[in-house]
């Protein structure tokens, strides 16, 4: 039977999303054994929530673990990782996964393919199929099942956590191993400045893109937000622009957020921008564009120059205020 490793990231006291959406992707492996393996500390609340994700969930806890350091999950992970010998391990593409996933493979000697986006384990061969030359072609990369396993990493998004399989797994506590003697010293937590507002905290967000002409047109965007009673956000850039702080953008580089309603304004929908919407959101694309990614994860679409849609969005919305 096939054996898939899933690596567990937390965000502060909460599961990553990545981590169920890597169990997703683990069971295109029909029939494998689903295992996810989780460092940190004070992780006994986890268990039950992952057990039923996974077929077996193995908890490495120790107060040694409690800030995320790729050099500390490297010394934890690889003994147990080897014992497993998993036909494949997959960590999601963030920070922390790049941080110790190459550290991790080189360790344990397993072919890595990093920065995914889908993953295949249903056939001998694992195959993925990972972005090259700045996008603009997919590779795709089959790992030779000689090879003795495999790590891949895939992006935060690209694959979206399907409904929750209700495995029913194991729970087990796992020591960390002899003469565990971490590289780094954690000296201190620097929290990031919010901004002045906080979107990660919105439950309904305005995001504007490339597809606003200026900086003036903003209260377009401000005025639909303040009809929902929204905050507004925005793509990458419209911050190079200098036209919204840092604070306010979405994706990989900006702001994860999980806000239940995401309205996306001459956003194309790079996967670097989707890559910080979270938790499953009911998007509305405005584009003018037909053909606009955005539109593929939307649930409701416009096609439309949104200097026409949104004033008429708002009047609209402020008409059924009264
Ligand atoms: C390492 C790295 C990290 C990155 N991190 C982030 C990140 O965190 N967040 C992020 O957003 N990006 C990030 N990017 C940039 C990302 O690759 C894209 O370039 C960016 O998301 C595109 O922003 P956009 O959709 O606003 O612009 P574009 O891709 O230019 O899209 C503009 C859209 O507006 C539409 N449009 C134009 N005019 C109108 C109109 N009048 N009405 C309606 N629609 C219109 C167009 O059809 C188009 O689809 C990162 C890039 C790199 C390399």
């Amino acid at each position: 039977m096939k054996k898939i490793v899933v690596l567990v990231d937390r965000v502060g006291r909460s599961i990553d999303d990545s981590a169920f959406e890597l169990a997703t992707a683990a069971r295109s492996a029909a029939g494998a054994s689903v295992v996810g393996l989780v460092a940190g500390h004070d992780l006994a609340s986890y268990g039950a929530e992952l057990a039923r994700w996974f077929d077996e969930v193995v908890l490495v806890d120790d107060a040694r673990l409690a800030v995320p350091d790729g050099d500390a999950w490297t010394a934890a992970l690889a003994p147990l990782l080897r014992a497993e010998a998993a036909d494949c391990v997959l960590a999601a593409h963030t920070n922390h996964g790049l941080d110790y996933a190459p550290a991790l493979s080189v360790r344990l000697d397993l072919a890595l393919v990093s920065d995914c986006l889908s993953v295949d384990l249903s056939g001998p061969a694992v195959t993925a199929v990972r972005p090259v030359h700045g996008g603009k072609v997919h590779a795709r990369v089959a790992v030779d099942p000689a090879a003795g396993g495999c790590l891949v990493t895939l992006r935060p998004g690209a694959v979206r956590a399907g409904a929750c399989p209700e495995r029913g797994g194991t729970v087990r506590n796992a020591a960390l191993p002899a003469g565990f003697a971490p590289r780094r010293r954690f000296v201190e937590t620097v929290a990031g400045d919010a901004g002045e507002v906080d979107i990660t905290q919105a439950d309904r967000l305005v995001g504007v893109g490339r597809g606003i002409e200026d900086a003036e047109s903003l209260d377009l965007v401000r005025d639909l937000a303040a009809a929902l009673g929204a905050e507004v956000a925005c793509s990458r850039p419209v911050v190079d622009k200098q036209w919204l702080p840092k604070s306010r953008q979405v994706g990989t580089s900006g702001k994860s957020v999980k806000p239940k309603l995401y309205v996306a304004l001459g956003i194309s929908g790079s996967f670097q921008h989707l890559g910080g919407l979270k938790g499953d959101p009911f998007v509305v694309a405005v584009n003018k564009d037909p053909k606009a990614p955005i539109f593929s994860v939307a649930d409701v679409g416009i096609v439309g120059d949104l200097y026409e849609v949104v004033p008429a969005l708002t009047a609209k919305l402020q008409s059924l205020k009264g």
